[in-house]
């Protein structure tokens, strides 16, 4: 199948959220209506996605819940599933690893990495820490694919490229530093103060 746009896979990751919600209630079929009105989107946008990767619902039951949680998991989720690793555990990075702890089975934190003496060596929700200097070595022992940059801002650039040359293909960048990578690494930025800034410029007065 040819790669989805980057909002489609966005959405989809959201659907499946809500369809275990929903299959956690007791519900087994849902309109693609419902869907809409939980996620605030429209109904033709979840139809759309929803034809984009072969499904179909019925009209009488909507969408079978189960089969829907099985299908996107085929699509957004790879067969043998894929490694991520944290570099920087403080504040951000350990809220990360405990949130994230058992929630996915196809998506796992497998290493963390940082330089301070006090977290190397230590266990944070079950991800053992290492040393910033056995990055590459990990990073290919465990066959890590993903990474998560909770450094500060002024180690991100050089912290980045370690990663690209150790092998690392995707990066969620969580610092203000924005970054440059390759065309064969996938990156995500994520700026809460962006966000937080967005939301104060809808609800202002004018
Ligand atoms: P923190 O100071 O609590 O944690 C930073 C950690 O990185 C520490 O454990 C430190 O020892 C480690 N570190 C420092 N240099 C390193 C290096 N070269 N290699 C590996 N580890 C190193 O900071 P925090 O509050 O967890 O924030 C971390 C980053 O995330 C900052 O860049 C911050 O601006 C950013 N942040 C982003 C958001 C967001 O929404 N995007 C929210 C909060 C924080």
């Amino acid at each position: 199948m040819k790669k989805l746009p980057d909002k489609t896979v966005e959405r989809l990751s959201q659907y499946r959220r809500t369809l275990l919600i929903a299959l956690g209630s007791g519900k087994h079929h849902i309109f693609s209506h419902e869907l809409a009105a939980m996620l605030h989107i429209t109904s033709v946008q979840v139809r759309r996605d929803i034809m984009l990767i072969g499904y179909s619902g019925t009209l009488r039951q909507g969408y079978d819940v189960k089969e829907l949680i099985e299908i996107i998991g085929k699509i957004i989720d790879s067969k043998d599933g894929q490694k991520v690793a944290v570099i920087g555990i403080g504040n951000l990075g350990r809220a990360i690893i405990g949130y994230f702890s058992g929630k996915r089975t196809k998506l796992s934190i497998v290493a963390g990495f940082d330089v301070n003496p006090d977290k190397i060596d230590r266990v944070y929700a079950g991800v053992w820490c290492y040393n910033l200097d056995r990055l590459a070595e990990i990073i290919q022992k465990e066959n890590i694919s993903i990474a998560v940059l909770t450094v500060p801002a002024a180690d991100a650039t050089q912290i980045a490229d370690q990663l690209i040359l150790a092998g690392i293909k995707g990066i969620l960048n969580f610092t203000p530093r924005p970054l440059n990578v390759p065309s064969n690494v996938y990156l995500e930025e994520y700026d809460m103060i962006t966000s937080l800034e967005k939301l104060a410029y809808f609800v202002k007065k004018v």
